[in-house]
């Protein structure tokens, strides 16, 4: 069995709780914010965090492959305004840096919205610009973009929009994409009852070679409903056999698995159920 499964567990305290948390669920991957999300500036890490972080990951066995940090959800790498774009662009680099110190290889960020106020070509454009220069500045760290639900003017929902953007990241070697289970279904994609015929779309659209991280979570509403409410794994719309599809399915092996799921006292037993499937 090569799946790495975790959550995103809470870094409160410092991001050096964060692989204990994931450890008592049973976790051999997991994700986290790096600081606090809902905020534009946090404090710098300091040394003592830093070095507590990576002595725990090695302590409990993992490895920065299978770790996702998420970036803040006040970022907007497509922001239609100068303002906001420097902002957002701003803030991205200091993530990626923060990913930088704690020897991290990924950074998983929501592409972008166009608020009305731009095209969605115009917003993509942006965004590949956003992430070219946060990759200019930085070494090591992957920037994987996630598929979203297409709520309100969020771009992403398509693998077309997955594609555009690597087609406008001139280091191909550090762009990359996570594939969010609930996004997927709520943006159009049939994972219940054409689990074979989505991902050969998203390989002929996207190729699985950029797929870096998967966010495993059932959906609260339906298919193509443009919404983002995540479910506990089986108690959603999205049929249980796609989860046990997708973990049987080798070409999920050896990239982390997050669970974003509502009702953390579930986790370590979704966990466990997950790799029974
Ligand atoms: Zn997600
Ligand atoms: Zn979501």
């Amino acid at each position: 069995m090569n799946k790495y499964i975790g959550a995103h567990v809470s870094a409160s305290g410092g991001v050096e709780n964060a692989p204990t948390h994931a450890h008592n669920i049973g976790a051999n991957a997991f994700a986290l914010f790096t600081k606090n999300q809902r905020q534009w500036a946090s404090p710098p890490l300091t040394d003592k965090s830093i070095n507590l972080f990576k002595e725990r990951c090695a302590e409990y066995g993992f490895l920065s492959e299978h770790i996702l940090p998420h970036d803040s959800y006040l970022i907007n790498l497509g922001h239609p305004e100068e303002e906001g774009l420097i902002k957002s662009r701003t803030a991205f680099l200091d993530e990626m840096q923060r990913c930088e110190q704690l020897g991290l290889k990924m950074l998983n960020f929501h592409p972008g919205s166009h608020l009305n106020k731009e095209t969605p070509e115009e917003c993509l454009n942006r965004i590949a610009e956003s992430i070219n220069q946060a990759l200019a500045r930085t070494q090591g760290v992957t920037a994987v973009i996630e598929n979203t639900a297409g709520q309100g003017s969020n771009m992403g929902h398509r693998f077309e929009h997955l594609r555009y953007i690597i087609d406008h990241v001139e280091d191909k070697s550090r762009v990359g994409v996570c594939i969010d289970t609930c996004h997927t279904f709520t943006a159009g994609y049939d994972l219940s009852n054409h689990y074979e015929e989505v991902w050969t779309e998203f390989d002929q659209i996207v190729g699985w070679n950029y797929l870096r991280a998967v966010h495993l979570n059932d959906s609260k509403k339906p298919l193509a409903s443009r919404v983002d409410r995540h479910e506990s794994i089986g108690k959603g719309l999205i049929s249980f056999e796609f989860f046990r599809q997708l973990m049987s399915d080798s070409r999920f092996d050896n990239i982390p698995i997050i669970l974003e799921t509502p009702d953390e006292t579930l986790w370590a037993q979704e966990i466990a159920t997950l790799r029974k499937l």
